[in-house]
């Protein structure tokens, strides 16, 4: 019998709906509050921001949400993406363990975030927007909302995080070549990224800078509003896609896991493959622990506070409840660019407080050793991102090898690094570093919370 290495869904059986995880939880998140009122926001107060259909996405508790033809057609271009079974990275850990690998680097920019970011386009492009901002810090997003928007006809703004701006020039250049405009962040062209400049001219820039820039921008112009890669329920749920089609690869494969990892920058690749198993779990028909990984760099679920603060630096943003370092934390720039965001997904954050799901922070030298092993491997050589969760899918099966246990492991493989290689350069070249990250920093930024 041939050792089946890949589960390949056929196009007629890709997932139709979203999954909303909302109503299955013991009690839902604490809402947005409006920053002056300090009141839950409201439809109003978002407009300026999202399309009515995703402010409704935000708040339904629906558990299923349709989705709709014109995005199921473009999401057909690379999805149902592969279940890989990394045999050959079990055979060289020498592990009893069996993992599974659900890939996401086959779309269009390497990554999960077309998923939300052509149904985003999408609904703005049907309630008459003509043009979206966003913020960038790898360029992995930018990238997906400059294709969604190519697809959709839409204009698309996108100010890219200073730091990467100069050290990914092709980054830039897909996006252009998707037809976006690229600004470096902080730029000229807001007062946010002006009163930046002004304190600091040299400023790297952060995405908490970036998105204020994005957001005022939307909230000015005529016809214009703002995308979020991530952190939101909404981004949550379009990105469920990812764990509806492992469920029913792993029917194929006839497993069941027991332990599920994925990385935790905002939140969404991790969600969208964990959700639609942990229903399964709350549902009892299956017990997989949850393990969410982030940076030791910036460890907001393992160190932050659960708190009330702005998803940007300079507090244009509702207030959220989430696992935060304060707004205006600065990470150390590691090389995993999508997980330098000072807080969490609310969603996530709360599943974390329920007890749901557990958390662990890896410094980046660890991470890129585990994404080297698995690039000789198993021949894909992952984002510096989902090296976090194969470094802790490495030591979870080094553990089975100790105690002979044969679980079966899943992690969320978001991406791959074709556009990413300098940070493999600097590894391999043993110039990475991995500076410890004191509590006084912590305390001083978490001393500004509001
Ligand atoms: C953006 C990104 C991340 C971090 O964002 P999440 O919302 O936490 O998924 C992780 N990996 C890749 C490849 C990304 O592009």
């Amino acid at each position: 019998m041939v050792e089946r290495t890949k589960y390949i869904l056929d196009e007629a059986d890709m997932p139709t709906r979203w999954y909303n995880v909302i109503p299955d939880l013991p009690e839902p998140p604490p809402p947005p509050l409006h920053p002056g009122t300090r009141e839950p926001v409201g439809p109003d107060d978002l407009a300026p921001l999202f399309p009515q259909a995703l402010i409704a996405q935000e708040v339904t508790t629906d558990r299923y949400v349709d989705i709709p033809e014109e995005v199921l057609e473009v999401y057909r271009l690379w999805r149902p993406s592969p279940l890989f079974r990394a045999r050959r990275l079990e055979k060289a850990l020498g592990t009893p363990a069996r993992i599974y690998y659900k890939y996401e680097g086959v779309s269009p920019v390497g990554s999960h975030k077309p998923n939300t970011a052509v149904p985003q386009a999408f609904y703005n492009a049907a309630e008459g927007v003509t043009r979206l901002t966003t913020e960038t810090g790898a360029g992995q997003w930018g990238s997906a909302l400059a294709f969604a928007c190519a697809t959709f006809g839409l204009e698309c703004e996108v100010w890219q995080v200073r730091a990467s701006y100069d050290q990914k020039p092709y980054r830039k250049l897909m996006m252009e070549t998707f037809g976006a405009t690229v600004h470096p962040s902080p730029s000229e062209l807001t007062e946010s990224g002006r009163a930046i400049l002004a304190a600091d001219p040299e400023s790297t820039g952060s995405l908490g800078i970036a998105i204020s820039e994005a957001v005022e921008q939307a909230a000015q112009a005529e016809n214009t509003r703002y995308a979020l890669g991530s952190v939101l329920n909404h981004v949550l749920l379009h990105q469920t896609i990812i764990g509806e089609e492992a469920l029913k690869q792993f029917e194929l494969a006839g497993d069941t896991p027991d332990v599920l990892i994925g990385c935790t920058g905002g939140g969404s690749n991790f969600g969208g493959l964990a959700f639609p198993f942990l229903r399964e779990k709350l549902a009892g028909r299956m017990d997989p622990v949850i393990r969410a990984v982030e940076p030791a760099a910036c460890p907001s679920l393992t160190r932050g506070t659960y708190a009330y603060d702005f998803g940007d630096t300079a507090g244009l943003t509702p207030l959220l409840k989430m696992h935060t370092l304060g707004h205006a934390f600065i990470p150390d720039p590691i090389h995993a660019g999508g997980l330098r965001y000072h807080g969490m997904s609310p969603l996530i954050s709360h599943i974390y407080e329920l007890g749901l799901i557990d958390a662990i922070a890896i410094g980046q030298e660890d991470c890129f050793a585990a994404g080297v092993r698995f690039a000789r491997a198993e021949g894909i050589i992952p984002a510096p991102e989902p090296t976090h969760a194969l470094a802790a899918c490495i030591q979870e099966a080094l553990r089975c090898k100790e105690t002979g246990e044969e679980k079966v492991i899943l992690t969320a493989l978001c991406g791959h690094a074709h556009l990413d290689l300098p940070a493999y350069g600097a590894y391999l070249a043993g110039d990475m570093v991995d500076n410890a990250l004191p509590d006084s920093a912590l305390e001083k930024s978490l001393a500004g919370l509001p």
